[in-house]
C-alpha cells in the first residue's frame, strides 16, 4: 500500500508557461458556487441554483471562431467562414499573452474528460479565470473518480479567459474575442468573451475533426435517449429546434441533451456529462424535468430574478438565448453509464417558421441524406419591429459551425451507419402551425411529443399507401392519423385554411432549400439529389 497514489489536491500548471498564482485545482461544485458569490459575481436563485451574467457574450460568436492551419488541419479542414485559418506563429503569440495575463490571476482548474465509450474517451484540463467557468466545466464535462484522478493525463487543454481582450490588429483576431483551436498543441484557446457555451462547443468541435479523421467515428449534433426495451433514439437540429427538451423524456432514460458519437461497435455515446437547456418561457407544468433540475449545482445565465431569487423565465430583457446548466445527475431518469446501442429511430428537428412542413413526416433514405447535408430550420425575426418574414437558415449536418470537416464526410458515414442498423428517419417540425410565424402559432409541445412517442411506440407504421400522404412539394411521407393528435394538425396545408397562400410559401421553402443544395450539388449521388423538394419557379 506504500506505493498508492494519493487523489492530487493541486496541480502545477509550469509547462503551460503558468507561473506566480493561485491555483484552485478541481473544487468542489459547491464550493465554486459560494466563491461565486463571495466574488459578487453571481447571485442565488430562491431554487437553490447559481445565477450569473456571462457579460458582454450570450451566445456564442461563430465569426471569432478560428482553427490553426497547421500539418494536421491543412489538408482536412474545409476552411472558409466557417472553419476561420488562424496561422501558428500568430496562435503562438497570442497564447504567450494570455498565459501572461492569467499568470498573476486565481485560476481554477479541472480535469475532467470528453466521451462517455472508454475507447474514445479524451482526457480535458479546462483553465478558468472565473469560478463560476469552472463549475460549468465540472457540470458539462464527465466528472473522473478518485481512482482516475491519480493517474490523470491531460491531453487537450482549455484555457478560458474572458476577461482577456486581443488585439484584432496584432493577434489576428477580427476583434477582441476569440476561440482557436489548435490541433497540434491540443489547446482550445478562449478569450473576451464568458460565454459558456463557448468552452463546451471547443471541446465538441475537436472531436468533430479527432474522431472521424482518426477514429472512424461519427459525431453529431444530436441528443439521445433509451426507452424500456434498449431502444435508442436520436434528436438532430438546429439551437432551438427541441433537442433538449424532447430527449428529456420522462418514459426514456435521457443518454445525452447535445452532443454524441456512433461508433463501429454498435453503439451511440454521449460526449458529455451534462445539459445545457434553454429556459425562455420554461414552465414547471410543460417541462418538468428540467424545471426540476433547476436546483443547487445548476448554473442559470443571463436571467432575471425578483429580489426574492424568483426568476422570471419570460423576461428576455438581457437574452432571448437564457440557458442553465446542470450535471446529467440532476435528470431522474437517466442511462449510466451514457451509452446506447444502434438507434431504432432518428428525428430531424427542424423549426420551420414558415408553418408549411408536416409536424411529422417520414424520410426516404435519399430524402433524409438530402436533408442531413442541408441543415433546415427558420429564424424569427425580432419581435419589436412588428412581424416580419422568417428567414430560412441551413446548418450542413444541422451543426456546421462546429464541423471541421466538408459537411459530406459526415453525411458519407451516417447514411452508411443508417443503412446498415436499418434505422426510420422522421422529420419534425417543431415549428409553426396554422400560417407562418406572426399569424400561425408554435406547435404545441404535447403535440409533438405525442407524435414522437407514437413513433417510439410503433403507433405510427406507414406501412399501406392509405395510412400516409406523399406531400406534393417535399415528398416526404405524411401519416394521416396519430395517437393523441388532432388530425388537422397533421396536414399543415389544412391548418393554412388558404391553399394558396400555403403553396405559395410552400415553394418559397422548397427554392430555397434547392438554391442552399447547389453548393453540394458537385459532391452529392443522383440518388441524394432525388431527396430534395420539387421546384417551382415564379
Ligand atoms: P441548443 O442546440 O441551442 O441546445 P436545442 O435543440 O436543445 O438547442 P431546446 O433547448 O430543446 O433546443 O429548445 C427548444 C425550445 O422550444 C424550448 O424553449 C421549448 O420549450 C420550445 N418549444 C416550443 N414548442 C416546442 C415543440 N413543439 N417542440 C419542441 N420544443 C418546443
Ligand atoms: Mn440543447
Amino acid at each position: 500500500m506504500n506505493n498508492s497514489k494519493k487523489v492530487p489536491t493541486t496541480v502545477s500548471l509550469e509547462n503551460y508557461g503558468i507561473k506566480h498564482n493561485t491555483i484552485h485545482y478541481q473544487l468542489s461544485p459547491s464550493r465554486l458556487h459560494e466563491i461565486t458569490l463571495e466574488k459578487n459575481m453571481g447571485k442565488e436563485a430562491s431554487s437553490g441554483a447559481l445565477a450569473v451574467n456571462t457579460g458582454e457574450f450570450t451566445g456564442r460568436s461563430p465569426m471569432d471562431r478560428f482553427i490553426v492551419r497547421d500539418k494536421i488541419t491543412e489538408n482536412q479542414v474545409w476552411w472558409g467562414d466557417i472553419n476561420i485559418p488562424f496561422e501558428p506563429s500568430k496562435f503562438d503569440a497570442l497564447y504567450d499573452k494570455v498565459i501572461g495575463y492569467v499568470s498573476d490571476k486565481e485560476l481554477y482548474v479541472r480535469d475532467c474528460y470528453a466521451c462517455a465509450d472508454a475507447n474514445y474517451r479524451m482526457n480535458i484540463r479546462v483553465i478558468n479565470e472565473y469560478p463560476w467557468s469552472n463549475m460549468f466545466a465540472y457540470n458539462m464535462f464527465i466528472r473522473p473518480t478518485n481512482e482516475e484522478l491519480k493517474n490523470f493525463e491531460p491531453e487537450w487543454t482549455v484555457i478560458n479567459a474572458p476577461g482577456f481582450m486581443a488585439d484584432a490588429e496584432i493577434d489576428g483576431t477580427r476583434q477582441h474575442n476569440f476561440a482557436i483551436l489548435n490541433f497540434t498543441r491540443k489547446i482550445a484557446l478562449i478569450g473576451g468573451t464568458g460565454y459558456t457555451g463557448e468552452i463546451k462547443k471547443g471541446i465538441f468541435s475537436a472531436l468533430n475533426f479527432i474522431l472521424p479523421v482518426q477514429k472512424n467515428t461519427l459525431p453529431m449534433h444530436c441528443s439521445a435517449n433509451v426507452g424500456k426495451k434498449g431502444d435508442t433514439a436520436i434528436f438532430f437540429g438546429l439551437s432551438g429546434t427541441g433537442k433538449t427538451t424532447l430527449s428529456t423524456d420522462a418514459n426514456r432514460k435521457l443518454i445525452g441533451d447535445d452532443e454524441h458519437g456512433w461508433n463501429n461497435e454498435n453503439a451511440v455515446f454521449n460526449f458529455e456529462g451534462g445539459c445545457y437547456a434553454k429556459v425562455i418561457n420554461l414552465s414547471a407544468e410543460q417541462e418538468p424535468e428540467i424545471y426540476g433540475a433547476i436546483k443547487k449545482g445548476a448554473i442559470l445565465e443571463n436571467v432575471i430574478m425578483n429580489d426574492a431569487g424568483m426568476v422570471d423565465f419570460e423576461n428576455t430583457s438581457i437574452t432571448q438565448n437564457t440557458r442553465v446548466s446542470y450535471p446529467i445527475y440532476h435528470i431522474e431518469n437517466i442511462k449510466q453509464p451514457s451509452l446506447g446501442e444502434n438507434p431504432k429511430n432518428i428525428f430531424f428537428l427542424t423549426a420551420d417558421a414558415f408553418g408549411v412542413l408536416p409536424p411529422i413526416s417520414k424520410l426516404t433514405p435519399s430524402q433524409a441524406a438530402y436533408h442531413f447535408i442541408s441543415g433546415y430550420t427558420a429564424k424569427v425575426a425580432g419581435t419589436e419591429a412588428g412581424v416580419k418574414e422568417p428567414i430560412p437558415s441551413f446548418s450542413a449536418c444541422f451543426g456546421a459551425p462546429f464541423m471541421p470537416l466538408h459537411p459530406t464526410k459526415y453525411a458519407e458515414m451516417l447514411s452508411k451507419k443508417m443503412q446498415d442498423a436499418g434505422v426510420n428517419v422522421w422529420l419534425v417540425n417543431t415549428g409553426w402551425t396554422g400560417g407562418p410565424y406572426g399569424v400561425g402559432t408554435r406547435m404545441k409541445l404535447k403535440y409533438t411529443r405525442a407524435m414522437i412517442n407514437a413513433v417510439l411506440n410503433g403507433d405510427l407504421g406507414l406501412y399501406n399507401y392509405n395510412d400516409y400522404h406523399i406531400h406534393s412539394v417535399f415528398g416526404v411521407a405524411q401519416p394521416r392519423s396519430c395517437p393523441g393528435v388532432p388530425t388537422e394538425v397533421l396536414s399543415p396545408r389544412t391548418t393554412w385554411n388558404d391553399d394558396d397562400a400555403y403553396y405559395k410559401t410552400a415553394f418559397k421553402l422548397s427554392n430555397a432549400f434547392r438554391e442552399n443544395f447547389e453548393q453540394f450539388e458537385e459532391y452529392a449521388s443522383e440518388e441524394i439529389r432525388r431527396g430534395g423538394p420539387q421546384r417551382y419557379a415564379f
